[in-house]
């Protein structure tokens, strides 16, 4: 790094959670070596690296070589012991510098180191870099925040206006980038709180399944999560002081629901119903439009014959009610998906008697550390390594690049069909039952129940550390395979005829996602209604913008969900820095508004298609909420956080239709 580079980094930095200072480090050499025993080594010798400005120590021999997950990580993404040994003398000399010297700050990388830091870390794959620098939050110049202000590019006098609906995780991200760009916009949640699913979702044992640091914003690096994969509530908080930090908490319009919007040609605007507190609507006019309402919010809570003769209590897992108590109660749980597998364990101990009516057995990935606290470690290097934070969260990153998409694909003329897609999918399944068999040592019944019948990886897999079979092995818990035939006033039978005698029945049944923008009637050029143009098969570019739909946006749209690689929240901001790239031709161009073509889209369509019938949940035998009522995966982008970082690169003139 040279000289005229090492002035401490400003405030322009694109992260709300920016920190300058670290604190410095007392600890002795050999409490140092202690310390080092936890740490993730690339993380932290990329921390070093930055911090001290020396990446000569990221030497060839410790670079990661990224070994897959597949059923388990590989501490320090696969290095092998000698180069682990080297890589732990090369820490603690840096550690033993930072602390010597008394570096409590990073300085400002120039390009050339920050590229040789993400060289180590990716081992090599520069095809990478741009994603990565965006991800960082270490490189003003490289984040994505706006280049540009509205100010600058509108043409004088031009009025331009955005509704943006929906105010969690996609809809802060949105509103974010807007105000960054200086974008006049509106921003309303129907509910009374901003969070989206992470304010409704309430339910006992709630937490994130992904670890806590591959789930946050680029532009709001929170360091301080007290647990590996974070409680609902923590979630919650995170996102109600990444609005406040962003100046958006006064912004949102509370209780205030989109009803309609209509595209007026003759004005080039989008004409919106939007209603408050349940009041009759109100017309309010817009130039764009950016759908951030959510993908799992409608309950589906099943039809049963009887169930209104029911006489006890019945909710939706999304729809809890905390003035329940279920403790003493005989409860049924129905579903056996990720909310079951939380709500479960958390009540379970508590509860008179249990059953679980289960239709398919979720697979589920081991995670020991599901329910712990990050380490002191953690903690220190946290407190200690400038910037460790950033540089772990990149490496998290970086292992979610490639993911588990070698253990989903699917090979032609697979003999195991349907039990599996691939020689490592069969892998992959002898693997976690050999895990299931240990857990369910002494209860051959559940264990023939716990083994899924079709391929691992083709629904959600869940993450466990026991719970689950602990859960289902104690004495007043059932597993009920039998299909439910009907409800009575006080229980439930199955088709098997017996009678499960319950108070309370959870619905832990899922949602309806492929019913994208439900609710709200949105009607483009020529009167064109989106749910007549869809025909219950959602489709958008990018996930991002419908053909006939000028100027509208969706953020969290259809094909961008990663089931087993990369980062929900990249995908979000992505989206909605694609959409202000649109946005930005527009305002360039002085037009009214940017159209894609239905070329585009079928182009857009076919690749995605094309992709997710590789994969383990687009084999015709299997049957997800991934998948939308034709049968086609609409929720699943089956590529790389990278394919869409490339995707969403330029709003192309040549798939796009500017109207004046
Ligand atoms: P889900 O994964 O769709 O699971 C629904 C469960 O209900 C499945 O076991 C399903 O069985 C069962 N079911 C549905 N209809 C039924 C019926 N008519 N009779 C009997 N059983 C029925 O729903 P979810 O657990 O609410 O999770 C949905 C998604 O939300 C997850 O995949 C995840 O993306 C997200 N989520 C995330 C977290 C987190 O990050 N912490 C937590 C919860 C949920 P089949 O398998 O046979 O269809």
């Amino acid at each position: 790094m040279s000289e005229n580079n090492v002035n401490t980094l400003s405030p322009a930095v694109d992260d709300l959670f920016w920190q300058e200072n670290y604190e410095l480090i007392t600890e002795s050499d050999e409490e140092l070596a202690q310390l080092l025993e936890q740490a993730d080594l690339p993380a932290l010798l990329a921390a070093i690296a930055a911090a001290t400005g020396n990446t000569a120590i990221l030497a060839e021999e410790l670079r990661p070589p990224l070994t897959p997950v597949d059923t388990k990580n590989h501490p320090h993404g696969g290095m092998d012991e000698a180069a682990v040994k080297k890589a732990k003398a090369t820490a603690l000399a840096g550690l033993i510098q930072l602390r010597d010297q008394q570096i409590t700050s990073t300085p400002t990388l120039d390009s050339q180191s920050a590229e040789e830091i993400l060289a180590y870390l990716s081992n090599g794959r520069s095809q990478w870099n741009d994603m990565l620098k965006h991800e960082l939050g270490l490189l003003p110049e490289n984040s994505g925040a706006p280049t540009w202000r509205y100010e600058e590019v509108a043409a004088p006098g031009k009025v331009f206006t955005a509704l943006i609906v929906g105010s969690g995780v996609a809809g802060i991200a949105a509103a974010h980038r807007f105000e960054q760009a200086g974008v006049p916009f509106e921003i309303i949640e129907a509910s009374t709180r901003l969070g989206g699913t992470w304010q409704k979702n309430k339910y006992p044992g709630v937490r994130l399944d992904t670890p806590t640091f591959g789930y946050s914003y680029s532009f709001a690096q929170k360091s301080d999560w007290p647990h590996q994969f974070a409680q609902g509530e923590e979630v919650r908080e995170y996102l109600e002081t990444v609005a406040a930090k962003a100046g958006l908490s006064e912004k949102i319009q509370y209780g205030t629901k989109l009803i309609s919007a209509t595209w007026d040609e003759q004005s080039g605007v989008w004409q919106t119903v939007v209603s408050k507190d349940g009041n009759e609507g109100e017309i309010r006019k817009f130039n764009a439009l950016i759908s951030a309402s959510g993908q799992l919010d409608i309950p589906n809570i099943p039809e049963f014959p009887g169930q209104e003769k029911f006489a006890g209590i019945q909710m939706h897992s999304q729809e809890w009610d905390p003035s329940v108590d279920w403790r003493g109660k005989k409860v049924a749980v129905i579903g056996t998906g990720a909310s079951a597998y939380q709500i479960v364990p958390a009540i379970y101990q508590d509860v008179e008697q249990l059953v679980v009516f289960q239709r398919n057995a979720p697979w589920m990935l081991p995670a020991p550390t599901y329910h712990q606290e990050v380490s002191d470690t953690f903690s220190w290097l946290v407190r200690k390594v400038p910037h460790y934070a950033q540089w772990f969260r990149l490496w998290t990153t970086v292992l979610g690049i490639p993911g588990r998409f070698h253990t989903v694909r699917a090979e032609a003329d697979w003999p195991q069909e349907p039990l599996s897609v691939s020689h490592k999918n069969q892998q992959v399944r002898e693997e976690l039952i050999e895990l299931l068999s240990k857990q369910f040592e002494g209860h051959p019944e559940l264990l023939k129940h716990a083994i899924p019948s079709y391929p691992p990886g083709a629904k959600r897999m869940l993450r466990d550390n026991g719970v689950w079979a602990q859960a289902l092995k104690a004495e007043h818990s059932t597993l009920e395979v039998s299909p439910i035939a009907e409800f009575r006033e006080n229980g439930i039978v199955t088709a098997d005829g017996v009678h499960h005698e319950v108070d309370i029945v959870i619905y832990a049944t899922g949602f309806k996602p492929s019913d994208y923008l439900d609710g709200i009637e949105i009607v483009g050029r020529e009167g064109l209604r989106i749910h007549d143009y869809w025909q219950s098969d959602a489709r958008a570019h990018n996930g991002v913008t419908v053909p006939g739909f000028p100027n509208f946006f969706m953020v969290y749209g259809p094909n961008v969900g990663g089931v087993v690689a990369g980062s929900l929240h990249f995908m979000l901001e992505r989206a909605s820095e694609y959409a202000l790239k649109a946005i930005h031709e527009v305002l360039k161009r002085d037009v009214r508004a940017v159209d894609v073509t239905e070329a585009a889209l079928d182009r857009f369509t076919a690749w995605v298609d094309a992709e997710n019938r590789q994969m383990a949940w687009g084999q015709p035998y299997v049957r997800t909420w991934y998948q939308n009522r034709n049968g086609r995966v609409s929720q699943v982008w089956p590529f790389t956080n990278i394919e869409y970082w490339e995707a969403t690169e330029t709003v192309r003139p040549d798939e796009h239709e500017f109207l004046s």
